[in-house]
Order: C-alpha cells, then structure tokens, then sequence
C-alpha cells in the first residue's frame, strides 16, 4: 500500500524534529555563555547566530506542517487503493495548502527568539554596566565631563522621544523584537483603541504588529534617559555662563 511509503518517510521526520530542538538549545546556550563571559563576542556573530535561529523555527514550522498533512492525507485515504504517485500529489497539495498562510513575522514571535534576544538584552545591559563601572574611577570628574556613554547619546540624539508620542519619554517600554522604545502611557492608549499597527521607527525590519506581549518596561534604559536629561540640562547652564 502506497501509504506504507509515507510512514518510513514520517520516522526519519522524527530525528529530523530532534536535531532542530537541539540546535535550537544549542544557539540559547551559546548567548547564555557569553553573558557569563566565558567567550568573547562581536555584534556580527550575533546576527548570525540569529539568522540560525529563524532558520531553525523556519524548519519547525515545515516540519509540522508536513507532518500534519501526512495524517490528513493518511486518514483520508484509510485502506483505497492508491497508487504512490496519486499518494505523493495528495500529499504535496496537503501541505502546500498548510504553508499559504506562512509569514516571517509568525517566525520573530517564536518562544525560542523571544527568549534569544531577551538574553542578548541582558548581555548589553551588562556590558554597559561593566563600562559605566571602568569609568567610575576616582579621577573622574562627573560635573565637568560626560561619561563617555551619555557623549554617545546627546552626539546621536536618538531614542529620547518617543516615535508615537513625540514626547520625552518617562516611562519607557521595549519592544523585544526589535528592542525599539516607547512611552507607555502613549503606546498603551494606542493599543486601547485596537488598532493594527508596526514599529514606526524607521528602517526597523520588525514587520510584526505590536502586541502587549512584545512590550517590557525597561529600567536600564529609563536611568539613560534621566542622565541624559541631567547631562542636558548641565549643558544649557553651562552656555548660560558663556553667553
Ligand atoms: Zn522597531
């Protein structure tokens, strides 16, 4: 019987399922290493290991789906007669009518990418930490010099204001996907009124609509905010005494 064919096709499927788990876990732990300093790492092995990931949810998906439309057509077929070639049509238009509403975004809202870039936002704060620490010498005079990290932000001026509000953000939220901020009192309003929309920052490739689940309050960032109010606000007294 030509179903016979499938089920030798569906138990190598199953080893296939394992290896993408394990790979899956295998990139987790890698970024856990890094947070606890045992590698070193640059920004563009990061994206690789990313690019990994998505390629690994990808195939689950694929997996699924094809594993999904082997019991239909199996279940569909019982005990008639079929040959293999009218097997293989039946299944292949099965599983082509599972992949018709597969986006990439499904893919950016996998557990497993949610919980990698989560690790690689708590990788940078440490990062961070570990440099406002190295400038935290005694020799260092806070009223006179900006930390090198605030430098950066006044120079860039970006990410204060929040892309929906236009306001000074106070409160600001992450959007875990792509890692943008916003205010949320603003974003929140927004989300109220239930419609659909996408990070508005531009040249953000993050094409999923935004969600409460995406949005995590980020204190790390509201202390940067604040600094950089203080660095500002010493600066404008600073131009006052020039004048
Ligand atoms: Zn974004």
């Amino acid at each position: 019987m030509a179903t016979q064919v499938v089920d030798v096709a569906v138990q190598s499927l199953g080893k296939m399922k394992g290896n993408i788990a394990s790979g899956m876990d295998d990139i987790l732990s890698v970024v856990g290493n890094l947070a606890e300093g045992e590698e070193s790492f640059d920004g563009e092995n990061l994206d690789a290991l990313e690019e990994m990931l998505l390629d690994y949810t990808s195939m689950e998906r694929t997996l699924k789906q094809f594993t999904a439309a082997v019991s239909e057509v199996k279940a569909q077929l019982r005990d008639s007669d079929v040959s293999v070639e009218e097997c293989k049509a039946l299944l292949e238009a099965a599983h082509q009518d599972k992949k018709k509403d597969n986006y990439d975004k499904d893919l950016q809202s996998h557990s497993k990418v949610l919980e990698f870039r989560n690790k690689l936002q708590e990788l940078r704060e440490a990062q961070e930490e570990e440099e406002e620490e190295d400038e935290a010498g005694p020799s260092s005079n806070a009223d006179q010099s900006l930390g090198e990290e605030e430098l950066v932000m006044t120079q860039t001026e970006v990410g204060t204001k929040c892309p929906f509000t236009q306001q000074e953000m106070t409160n600001p939220v992450r959007n875990t996907i792509c890692g943008h901020h916003y205010e949320k009192r603003g974003i929140d309003e927004l989300l109220s009124k239930r419609k659909r929309f996408r990070c508005p920052l531009p040249g953000c490739n993050n094409k999923s609509f935004i969600v409460h689940e995406h949005l995590q309050p980020d204190q790390h960032f509201k202390k940067l905010l604040e600094k950089q109010r203080r660095a500002n606000k010493r600066k404008q007294a600073d131009s006052m005494y020039v004048d």
